[in-house]
């Protein structure tokens, strides 16, 4: 059965020595690998510190970028490719997460092009979604998130590379959590939109995390459900001891 994945995104926050200081202690304290995966998401600048204090360690750890430039290289000024992430340790990459998408202005159509960028770079694509408050409140939410994964994953044939994070827009970062009943609703939906475009076996073997305000005392209740396989986490993977309290669900 899925493996499940308990996944911090770092956001940006932390210098290199910080997030290195932080991996060690989470890598530290004793956590069973053979029952959970783990992955960071360090900024681009820590990237490949982060990742060498983990293969110094020798623990079964991913580190995953937090975006990538859907170009290979030229005069992007600012931006990072894919081979560059992948030079500094990545093995995965998160797209499509709703600060990406609403502070970046990020289309539909330009994850799209990431995730095509991210998967024949043999990489793995987290890809995020999730609906507004609005949206959710006018009945639209499902309508809203199966949109997202039918244009974010146009023309990819194969997801055995792709980690779905159902992430709503109103419970990252303000504390509020969709109850285990609603994300278990919501994730249930991708899991059977994805059956039926992909088939039934692929959507059994798709892993689907929840991200939004996930905390040590949630994480339990969230995981009892069926279509949860994991957490994308953002303020509580800043500090390892809620991170792994996480982790040690
Ligand atoms: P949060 O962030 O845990 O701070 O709500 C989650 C995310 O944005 O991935």
């Amino acid at each position: 059965m899925r493996r499940p994945l308990i996944a911090a995104n770092w956001k940006m926050f932390l210098t290199p020595d910080e997030g290195v200081s932080l991996v060690k202690s989470v890598m530290a304290a004793n956590v069973d690998y053979a029952k959970v995966d783990v992955l960071v998401s360090p900024s681009f600048t820590s990237l490949y510190a982060v990742f060498n204090a983990v293969k110094v360690a020798g623990k079964p750890v991913s580190v995953a970028a937090q975006n990538i430039c859907a170009e290979d290289e030229g005069a992007f000024t600012g931006e990072v490719s894919l081979q560059m992430v992948k030079g500094c340790g990545a093995g995965a990459v998160i797209l499509g997460h709703s600060e990406r998408r609403n502070i970046f202005s990020e289309s539909d159509e330009l994850i799209n092009k990431k995730a095509i960028k991210v998967l024949s770079g043999g990489l793995t694509a987290l890809l995020c979604v999730g609906e507004l408050l609005n949206e959710r409140e006018s009945g639209k939410a499902d309508a809203v998130v199966v949109a997202q994964l039918d244009k974010n994953l146009k023309g990819v044939k194969d997801l055995s590379k792709v980690v779905i994070a159902y992430e709503p827009v109103w419970a990252i970062g303000t504390g509020k959590t969709a109850t285990p009943a609603d994300a278990e609703a919501m994730h249930k939906t991708i899991r059977t939109f994805i059956g039926s475009t992909y088939g039934v076996a692929v959507a059994d073997n798709l892993r689907i995390l929840y991200g939004g305000s996930v905390k040590p005392d949630n994480i339990s209740m969230l995981m009892k459900e069926p279509d949860i396989d994991g957490a994308l986490v953002g303020g509580a993977s800043l500090k390892a001891d809620q991170f792994l309290k996480i982790i040690n669900y």
